[in-house]
Order: structure tokens, then C-alpha cells, then sequence
């Protein structure tokens, strides 16, 4: 919520936080969600559904970057790629860096959140024309639901559960979306913040390990999310798959990256005790 200069979000919990304005660039309801993009003073441009952070400019690398190299250098050969969620456009920017990746589907239910980050945010959107990146503007339940062809790597860059993204929380969407993951494939999903909403990221995790044979947690730290220290699932068939890192193709491609490296890889699957029982389900 805006009051004066100030965008506050409220983390339900006796706490907030309060980024300067400098000007409101877009401010309007989509058929789904309420959308505002904000020029902050120190966080550079923020989009916000709902009222609740999406995305900065100052710290949006992180996110992005977890969500998407750890799956893509966990797999031997990415290819096809499918993505639900991701309207800004920053996880289809950092997936076609891979030149291993031929095929990006993105299923974004609210088409608005693409038009206004083309238009505002064009360092997150910028790949969203790229030829290797197919645009579906509808439900991610209903798409995985139809859709028949395999995915080496499924990126669920989803909003809360709440609202349009709650359906994307729930044991039928993970099941269909492990019969669109091939053998060896990788599914990675937000899962929420673990000093803020401890109970979703619990029932997030909880519901995957119904669906998949091996399911693990890991974190990264985004100054503008709730908490601070947010919690990914990294999700797949076969045990080996979780413990490769292609170290060869890492050294040769030599991606310009600002978070993520092979330390962190390694790093990010380090959790502290409480996060390994909520994660495991052990609280
Ligand atoms: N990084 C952000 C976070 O962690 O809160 C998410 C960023 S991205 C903007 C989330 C996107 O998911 C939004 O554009 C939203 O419209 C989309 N979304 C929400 N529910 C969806 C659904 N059921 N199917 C497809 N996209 C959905």
C-alpha cells in the first residue's frame, strides 16, 4: 500500500517494510490482481501485485539467479524448459543464457504483468522476445493439467499461495507436473519464507514429498521478501540427479553472474536446523 511517499507491505506479523517512492510509474487492476510499479528511491523500480514486493531492481539477481542456475547446472543436458509463473520476465532472461536450451515455455495467467515489465522493467523482460521463449497466457493448473510434452527443467515462479497462485501449492499440480518431467528432470519452486510464513513453506514442502522421490530445500537471502531468507524446493526422480553439478559446462561458459557461482551451489543446500525440520517436516 502506497501512503504519501511511502510503499509499505504489511508481513502480517507485527512487521513491515517501507520503501521511499519517487514516482508511481503504473498503478491499476488486471483481471487478476492488482498491479503497481513504483521508481523507488533505493531500490530502483519495484513491481508489486497485490500489494505485496514481486521484484526490485537492487536485489532481483538474487531470486532470479537461484531459481533458475541451480536446476539448469543440476541437469546433464537442459533443453526444453518450462516455466510457470515468471510474468516479469527475470527467470526467462537467466534460462536462455544456457546455450544448452532450445525450448522456453512460460504460462503467466496475467498478461499484464508482461505488457507493464516490457514498458517498465525492460532489464527483467528483455528476453521475453527471444525466439527460443513461447508465451502461453493462461493457468499454470490447467496448462501441466493438457500439456503432454516432457521438460528437463520445470521453474515454478509463482506469487503466494493465495489468490491466482494457490492453485500452483497443491499435490494435483505437483503430480502433473512430475508426469511432464522427464527421467532425469528437475522441478524447482519458490517455497516461501521461513522466518515469516513457516507454515507454508511446512505444507509446501509436505505436499511435494507426497509427489516426488527426492525433495530438497534451499535458501537465499532477498532483502525486499518477507524475512529476508526465502526457501526454494529443488525436486526430482532419481537421488544421483540432486547430487550432480556439471562443474565442465559451469568453467566454459563463464556466465557473467552477480550471485551465483559454484560455492554457492554447493552453499545453498547448507540448512540451519531449523529450517532442516521445517523442510523435513520434522517440527
Ligand atoms: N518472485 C516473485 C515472488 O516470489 O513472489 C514472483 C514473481 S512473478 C511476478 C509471479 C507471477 O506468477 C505473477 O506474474 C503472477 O501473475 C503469476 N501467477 C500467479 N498465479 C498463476 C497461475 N495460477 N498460473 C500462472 N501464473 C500465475
Amino acid at each position: 500500500m502506497i501512503s504519501g511517499i511511502w510503499y509499505t507491505e504489511d508481513h502480517k506479523d507485527g512487521v513491515t517494510l517501507s520503501l521511499k517512492v519517487k514516482e508511481t510509474l503504473v498503478s491499476k487492476r488486471t483481471p487478476f490482481q492488482k498491479l503497481d510499479i513504483y521508481e523507488t528511491e533505493k531500490y530502483g523500480t519495484l513491481l508489486t501485485l497485490d500489494d505485496l514486493v514481486m521484484t526490485t531492481t537492487k536485489d532481483e539477481f538474487v531470486y532470479h539467479e537461484l531459481i533458475t542456475h541451480v536446476p539448469l547446472f543440476a541437469h546433464k543436458q537442459p533443453e526444453r524448459v518450462l516455466i510457470i509463473g515468471g510474468g516479469d520476465g527475470g527467470t526467462a532472461r537467466e534460462v536462455v543464457k544456457h546455450p544448452t536450451v532450445t525450448h522456453v515455455d512460460m504460462v503467466e495467467i496475467d498478461q499484464d504483468v508482461v505488457e507493464m515489465s516490457k514498458q517498465y522493467m525492460p532489464f527483467l523482460s528483455e528476453d521475453l522476445t527471444n525466439p527460443k521463449v513461447h508465451l502461453f497466457f493462461q493457468d499454470g493448473v490447467e496448462f501441466v493439467k493438457k500439456a503432454s510434452t516432457a521438460y528437463d527443467v520445470i521453474i515454478i515462479d509463482s506469487t503466494d499461495p493465495i489468490g491466482p497462485g494457490e492453485g500452483l501449492f497443491n499435490s494435483e499440480f505437483y503430480t502433473n507436473c512430475l508426469k511432464l518431467l522427464s527421467d532425469d528432470g528437475i522441478l524447482v519452486a519458490q517455497a516461501e519464507s521461513v522466518f515469516n510464513c513457516p507454515d507454508w513453506v511446512w505444507q509446501t514442502f509436505a505436499k511435494l514429498r507426497e509427489v516426488f522421490p527426492v525433495v530438497k530445500a534451499y535458501l537465499g537471502t532477498i532483502p525486499t521478501y518477507p524475512g529476508g531468507l526465502w526457501s526454494f524446493a529443488f525436486c526430482c526422480k532419481q537421488p544421483e540427479v540432486a547430487q550432480f553439478f556439471d562443474e565442465a559446462r559451469y568453467e566454459k561458459l563463464q556466465l557473467d553472474l552477480r550471485y551465483y557461482n559454484q560455492a554457492i551451489h554447493r552453499a545453498c543446500f547448507a540448512l540451519p536446523n531449523f529450517v532442516q525440520k521445517l523442510c523435513q517436516g520434522r517440527i
